[in-house]
């Protein structure tokens, strides 16, 4: 044991390169260096869509070896001198990648495209993972009646109520969710408590349309999704807003195809680098259609998403599907891909 109290060595997993299997490995616990720092026990670490892409085949930003997971629920058991709003065994979610507050795009009041990136290093899928500030500094204490899993999600849930707020989807109007994954059932549950009227949400296998009906949304089969379809849905206009929440050529293309005259087309989903649409540009100018891409939030709205999840206006227990124990993260992808398996979760 240190000083701190914490064991001298922890597990933790590694990722030794694109397709090489996560190994859990004895490391170092990290400690309390500087005045500002603190260490968590790790209670919960995200193993999402990303990570997958990561771990198989690599991210410009990622150098191996190294341990991964940027988002992390856990408890703190150690601090410096200079650290007053967090004390010993209080449980916390982070905001991964707060803004720096002085590059070129926060200085432009870009703060969601923060050149810093700021992030967690070494990552959380260990034992014990060390946070500085920015991070550090705007952790949240997480409630007793929040799950840990539902508290890790606050990131994901900020991300899509960034895209709402920007979207306008207000009362009465009818919504498309494209894409019924984490994202597209959170964005249904974000919809309706903005009073949207009808939230159809696409579902391209049958375990989920129990859950877009639980989030009150209409599931819609993810082959009906056409403009004459969606007409007969929206007595025959389209939907108001439509959120793109896949990350394919041909689902932004439908966006696109089944929006009203004068809508909003939110293009949420990651495309790879290079995916291009046929875009009929005659239609977006003589339709009026908006198009608004949607990545990262802006300061503030990982507040306000907490807030959400702390007084249960969004649901997220039934999207926590898979528990995975830090000693098997070996399984990680594969459970991931899973079809049942909408947020797998790191448990050390
Ligand atoms: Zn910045």
């Amino acid at each position: 044991m240190t000083g701190g109290g914490l064991p001298s060595r922890m597990r933790a997993a590694v990722w030794r390169g694109p397709g090489r299997p996560l190994t859990v490995e004895e490391l170092p616990t990290p400690q309390v260096e500087e005045p500002e720092d603190v260490v968590l026990r790790v209670r919960a670490a995200m193993f999402g869509a990303a990570l997958v892409r990561a771990v198989t085949v690599g991210h410009p930003r990622l150098s191996p070896p190294a341990v991964l997971g940027t988002l992390v629920v856990g408890d703190v058991v150690d601090t410096g001198s200079a650290v007053r709003h967090l004390k010993p065994d209080q449980r916390v979610t982070l905001d991964p990648h707060p803004p720096c507050g002085h590059c070129a795009n926060c200085r432009d009041g870009l703060r969601a495209l923060c050149d810093t990136r700021i992030s967690i290093s070494p990552g959380a899928h260990a034992q014990y993972v060390r946070i500085r500030p920015p991070v550090a500094t705007h952790a949240r204490t997480v409630p007793p009646e929040l799950s840990a899993g539902a508290a890790l999600l606050t990131e994901i849930v900020a991300c899509v109520l960034d895209a709402t707020d920007t979207s306008g989807i207000g009362p009465g109007q009818d919504v498309l969710v494209i894409g019924c994954g984490p994202v597209g059932l959170i964005q249904v549950q974000l919809a309706r408590l903005r009073g949207a009227r009808r939230v159809f949400c696409s579902v391209n296998h049958p375990g989920r349309r129990e859950l877009v009906d639980r989030a009150g949304g209409i599931p819609v089969d993810a082959q009906d999704l056409s403009a004459d379809h969606l007409a007969v849905l929206t007595a025959g206009r389209g939907p108001h807003v439509v959120v793109e929440a896949v990350g394919s050529a041909t689902t932004y293309a439908c966006a696109f195809d089944v929006v009203r005259d004068g809508g909003t087309v939110i293009g949420f989903g990651g495309c790879p680098p290079g995916t291009t649409v046929p875009l009929d540009v005659n239609a977006v100018h003589y339709r009026r259609i908006r198009f608004i891409g949607s990545y990262h939030y802006e300061p503030g709205v990982f507040e306000k998403a907490a807030r959400l999840l702390e007084t249960g206006q969004v649901d997220l227990e039934p999207l926590l599907t898979h528990r995975i124990p830090l000693d098997r993260i070996a399984d990680a992808v594969t459970t991931a891909r899973r079809s049942d398996c909408l947020v797998p979760i790191i448990e050390p």
